[in-house]
């Protein structure tokens, strides 16, 4: 086990639920505490310990993991306790939210005298506490080595760097890419129940579509060199592409609202002269907020 045989868990909404039955499992002493007191039921039977408030919570561990909807909950709960409970405690703060909220709630702790360890979560509720997860740190190094074991009982655990906002950034980098991927299915699925198609039809097609591994690695070094050559594909092909799919969609009296989204991206790359350019000159385009 680790140094560090004792944990907090404060907010347990599913996911920090699973991550005190988690160390529950491996035996860890675990004092929990959330807003809603009954959510602590089921925890407090399997012998965790029910903090009476958050700064009880704090008080019991120095390692304290916070599962909260945003930071603004945290200041929430943690800006109502006695700020010398936050001396010396080392937060894992696996609440997701912007890169700049949590550099700045790293900050807010570093004058209360305790550390953030900033953590994305890549898994749902039921794969914590399985080494096949994963969670990207961020944050002072030694402080995620020193609490390393523990860490690895919610998920494996990555130190990307020092940076609190990295994790963030590198869990919101993977967001934007999951749920757009993920809402391209619904649509999909939409449009072929308009046709009478079933999800389970048109699975091997979906499951096709979005491994977009060889398009990733052959666009990266690419992108990375500002190469944006029409050789392979253009911009105006895609624009054609994408007005067929809109066209499908309201045809079938199926929501067009996402395909005409990308219509005005692609256009907009178009007023800015790259119709012969590849697709991946959107990048430029999306680099700046749309006027
Ligand atoms: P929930 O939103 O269901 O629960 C979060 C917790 O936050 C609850 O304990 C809730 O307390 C508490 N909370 C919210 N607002 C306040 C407040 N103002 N004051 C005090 N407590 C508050 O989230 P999840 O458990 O699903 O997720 C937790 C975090 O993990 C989120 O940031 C989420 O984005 C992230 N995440 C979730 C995944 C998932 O699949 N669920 C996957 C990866 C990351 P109460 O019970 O009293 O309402």
């Amino acid at each position: 086990m680790s140094k560090t045989a004792s944990v907090t868990v404060i907010g347990l909404g599913p996911m920090g639920q699973a991550m005190a039955h988690a160390y529950l499992d491996r035996g860890y002493r675990v004092t929990v505490w959330n807003r809603a007191p009954a959510r602590a039921d089921a925890l407090v039977a399997r012998g965790a310990v029910r903090a009476a408030s958050a700064g009880e919570a704090l008080a019991a561990n120095e390692l304290v993991v916070l599962s909260l909807t945003d930071y603004d909950a945290m200041y929430a709960v943690l800006g109502g306790a006695d700020p010398a409970a936050l001396a010396g405690r080392v937060l894992v703060n696996l609440t997701s939210d912007t890169p700049d909220k949590a550099r700045a709630a790293a900050a807010w702790a570093a004058e209360r005298g305790a550390t953030q360890l900033t953590g994305g979560v890549l898994t749902p509720p039921s794969g914590i506490g399985s080494p096949d997860s994963s969670t990207f740190y961020s944050g002072p190094r030694e402080v995620f080595e020193a609490h390393r074991a523990a860490l690895e009982v919610l998920s494996a655990a990555d130190h990307k760097g020092e940076d609190p906002g990295l994790a963030a950034l590198l869990y919101q980098l993977n967001m934007v890419m999951f749920w757009t991927a993920l809402t391209s299915y619904w649509q999909a699925v939409a449009m072929a129940g308009a046709h009478g198609l079933k999800a389970a039809d048109i699975l091997p097609y979906a499951k096709n579509a979005l491994d977009l591994t060889r398009f990733l690695e052959f666009y990266t070094p690419r992108v990375d060199a500002g190469d944006h050559t029409g050789d392979v594909d253009r911009l105006a092909m895609g624009v054609a592409s994408v007005e067929h799919v809109l066209h499908t969609a309201t045809d079938a009296g199926v929501d067009g609202a996402l395909p005409a989204a990308l219509l005005g991206i692609f256009r907009r790359g178009m007023a800015a002269g790259h119709g012969a350019d590849s697709g991946s000159s959107l990048v430029e385009v999306l680099k700046r907020p749309a006027a």
